[in-house]
């Protein structure tokens, strides 16, 4: 079952009917941990009944079943083993989940479990390679932040791929560590792609590497750091050659949204972005984007609310393989 996307919501770049595979849809977001939303956000203009669970899990199931995409990341899963892996498996997604080795939901009374980050694939689509599940270091330090990296090959092609999920450390403060925690998350990316590549003759060289040798990459996540910030810079000049797909919403096609999240704490209105879709420019193209709701369509009590079931907007798009002809010179 396939549902359509709405056209009004996504700006189509590429026209990929003439390709020989289809097009990966990634969709990426930050769900919420219940136990967070409830027990330590302080979102003083959400109404209460607008995260009671038994609600609020049917609006991110039906976001995301939407969209069917083939690569999910998700954060703040703290619902894992009693909803999103059950649910997903029956509609065809394999599943892996990495919690947070100190999650702060464990701090809230009647928490279902630590949160952390979630990666979902079609079956369908893909067969899985390997999995790496990281705990990110900081100055060779350990740190309460995770990533899971998975190498992948689509069924139909034979072509390779990693994709990558986390969430960094969030607040102000903390810049120099999610730097850090950026660095340490791109060295292993390095590692995984080239290993992936060692033994893939179909990944390398023009066609199927991303620029560089490895295998193409896909990175999702909340960075919980705006596009200032050293770490967005880490990634933008990292050399595995990567670009951030929602700049290609602006007109210039330089810019990132204004906001992927937007809330009112007793300390007041937050509007940020720090959610991003990184790829390999060298091999994926980006043929759609799902567009990032207006100010009038989130409201004047921002998020969550009974119409967004998470502080934090999704982001979605389709990536194809560029085919050889259309490698950037
Ligand atoms: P982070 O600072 O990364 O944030 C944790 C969560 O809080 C994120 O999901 C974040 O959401 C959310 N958040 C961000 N800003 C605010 C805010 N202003 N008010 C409320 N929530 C916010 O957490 P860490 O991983 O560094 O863990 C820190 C917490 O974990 C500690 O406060 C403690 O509760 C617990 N801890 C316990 C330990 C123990 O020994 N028991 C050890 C280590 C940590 P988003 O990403 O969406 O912004
Ligand atoms: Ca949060």
């Amino acid at each position: 079952l396939v549902y359509p996307v709405d056209p009004k919501h996504q700006h189509q770049y590429r026209n990929n009917e003439q390709q020989q595979t289809p097009s990966i849809r990634v969709m990426t977001w930050n769900i919420l941990a219940q136990a967070l939303g409830e027990g330590k956000d302080g979102f003083v203009q959400c109404p209460l009944d607008a995260l009671n669970w038994a609600e609020r899990k049917y609006l991110i199931l039906e976001e995301i079943l939407t969209y069917r995409p083939d690569i999910l990341c998700l954060q703040e899963v703290d619902h894992y083993y009693d909803t999103f892996q059950p649910i997903l498996a029956s509609l065809g997604y394999h599943s892996t989940f990495l919690p947070k080795p100190w999650s702060p939901c464990l701090e809230v009374a009647s928490n279902n479990g630590p949160d952390g980050c979630a990666l979902f694939y079609r079956r369908a689509r893909f067969s899985l390679l390997h999995t790496s599940h990281l705990r990110l270091s900081a100055m060779m330090l350990p740190t309460n932040q995770v990533a899971i990296v998975q190498t992948l090959r689509c069924r139909e092609t034979g072509q390779r791929l990693c994709v990558a999920v986390t969430h960094l450390k969030a607040r102000s403060g903390w810049e120099r560590l999610r730097g850090a925690q950026g660095a340490d998350l791109l060295q292993s990316l390095k590692a995984i792609t080239s290993r992936a590549a060692g033994s893939d003759p179909v990944s390398r060289g023009p066609g199927g590497g991303s620029g560089t040798e490895g295998v193409p990459l896909i990175v999702c996540g909340d960075f919980n750091a705006e596009p200032s910030e050293d770490v967005y810079r880490r990634f933008i000049s990292s050399p595995l050659g990567l670009d951030s797909a929602y700049k290609l919403l602006s007109a210039d096609g330089q810019t990132e949204p204004a906001y992927t999240t937007w809330k009112i704490r007793p300390s007041g209105e937050s509007c940020s972005t720090l959610d991003y879709i990184w790829y390999s420019h060298g091999a994926f193209t980006v043929d759609t984007l799902l567009d990032i709701p207006t100010e009038e369509q989130i409201g004047p009590d921002r998020l969550p609310s009974y119409h967004y079931p998470s502080d934090h907007l999704s982001l979605l798009c389709d990536v194809s393989f560029r085919e050889p002809r259309d490698q950037p010179h």
